[in-house]
């Protein structure tokens, strides 16, 4: 078909011209609604990208029937003798990693009102990878299970379509990759490796904020992909819409698709992802321990499961059993029905944290933030910690103004408001706000 397609060319051409930049592109495949060609130099594809890619994409609609975009390659991957010139893409020569963890699947995930949407979007992305929704953008807090369901969408596929190509990385590793890439002049091989799978899934996307290179790229691999039928999968731990300095074409194309969230899991869905891990590991307890974990900590999954490891082993140390009494004096929790338990605990973040994390990453003595200084960088540094009190703490607002050394409640009100008004409009203050969150949840999560 090409060679129809190079006949017509060659009507439309000058000859000499022809013979010059199109004569030798070579024929490499047809692969969703791409087709791809080489060109022997750079000069060459330049030129033909530049002056002659409509009128190529025009001929070769009409002789493939139907529409194709062209891409054309200095190097091409695929391998050289047979040339199956459409369906190439159940023919692919490379083998990609899938940096998978076969641990994370379908079977081993426990549905709650809490996931049970993201799970649901998750199953049918999973059975219709580039058909259900695309991109699929899931997102909740930490430890609450995204990079469990993203990951085991991609083991389901494996399983279930050995042919199609699938590709987990983290935000932070494509980038790297990335950076490599452009350093060793490699980008073509980057290109055919993010560009040719046939699902993509990228794990903690809100890290791309601020990363204009990184975005600028992301944003060519994701059109290569989606333009060409395959699945896009992402998660953040916030909707894009709150994503700081993200360009508007990217957030605008992550909510093209679906986007589902993941809430903290109520005390029924606790119980039963402690008892399954319980049985996994051939931990046995009570369901009176399982109730006491369960009502101790309440919104991060991978401490749930990390309490009841460490528990495992302190009783083992100590010769202990793994009973109430333990748990109680582990987690110290007082002696009491466990309702009441559930409703009096909670992981609070103490005030003295959040001043540290503010103090250290605004550079404002703590001291200060007590103080009745109205400089600017204080003022606002006490506000944002004030905010914090009330958002990652959920402090009353008289706790929170005599922790800061005030009598007026109303201060602390004020410092709230103001802030998340403008968090939601400045992009600096969200991105510092994201930065002193980061560091108070991720000390929250290895306590
Ligand atoms: P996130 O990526 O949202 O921070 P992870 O996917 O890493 O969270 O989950 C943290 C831990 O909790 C993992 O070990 C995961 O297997 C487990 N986990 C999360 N959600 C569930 C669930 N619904 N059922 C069983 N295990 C879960
Ligand atoms: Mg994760």
């Amino acid at each position: 078909v090409w060679d129809k397609c190079l006949n017509e060319l060659k009507k439309s051409i000058k000859p000499h011209e022809y013979k010059t930049w199109i004569k030798d592109l070579e024929f490499i495949s047809v692969s969703g609604n791409r087709l791809t060609l080489k060109a022997k130099d750079n000069i060459t594809k330049e030129f033909v990208e530049k002056r002659y890619l409509p009128l190529i994409q025009n001929v070769v609609g009409k002789n493939f029937g139907k529409p194709l975009k062209i891409s054309i390659v200095l190097q091409e991957k695929a391998s050289k003798g047979v040339m199956l010139e459409l369906n190439l893409s159940t023919k692919k020569a490379p083998k990609i990693e899938s940096n998978l963890n076969p641990k994370y699947t379908f079977e081993n995930f426990i549905v709650g009102s809490s996931n049970q949407f993201a799970h649901a979007a998750a199953i049918a992305v999973a059975e219709n990878p580039g058909k259900a929704y695309n991109p699929l953008f899931i997102y909740g807090g930490v430890g609450l299970g995204k990079t469990h369901l993203m990951q085991a969408i991609g083991n389901f596929v494996k399983e279930h379509f050995p042919s199609k190509t699938v590709v987990y990385v983290t935000t932070e590793s494509f980038m790297n990759d990335l950076i490599d890439s452009l350093r060793n002049d490699r980008m073509t091989q980057f290109r055919e490796k993010y560009r040719t799978v046939d699902i993509l899934l990228i794990d903690d996307i809100q890290f791309i904020s601020g990363k204009d290179r990184t975005q600028i790229e992301f944003f060519h691999t994701f059109n290569a992909l989606y333009d060409s039928g395959k699945q896009v999968v992402l998660t953040s731990d916030r909707p894009p819409k709150d994503i700081p300095m993200l360009t508007e074409r990217l957030r605008s194309r992550f909510e093209w698709g679906l986007i589902a969230d993941i809430q903290p899991p109520d005390f029924e869905t606790r119980i039963a992802i402690l008892r399954r891990k319980a049985e996994d590991e051939g931990i046995e307890v009570s369901d009176e321990v399982l109730k006491l974990i369960a009502s101790r900590i309440k919104s991060n999954i991978r401490q749930l499961e990390g309490t009841l490891l460490k528990l495992k082993a302190k009783a083992q140390l100590e010769g202990k059993p793994l009973d109430a009494e333990l748990v109680r004096t582990t987690l110290s929790i007082e002696p009491g029905n466990s309702t009441s338990v559930s409703e009096s605990f909670s992981e609070t973040l103490p005030v003295d944290e959040i001043k540290k994390a503010v103090s250290q990453i605004m550079n404002v003595k703590i001291e200060d933030l007590d103080g009745n200084s109205r400089k600017k960088q204080i003022a606002l540094a006490r506000q944002i910690a004030m905010y914090l009190c009330k958002k990652l703490g959920n402090y009353s607002y008289p706790k929170i103004a005599a922790a800061f050394n005030r009598s007026d409640h109303t201060t602390a009100m004020h410092a709230y408001n103001r802030i998340k008004e403008l968090r939601e409009k400045d992009a600096q203050i969200q991105s510092l706000l994201y930065e002193i969150e980061g560091v108070l949840t991720r000390s929250v999560d290895s306590a």
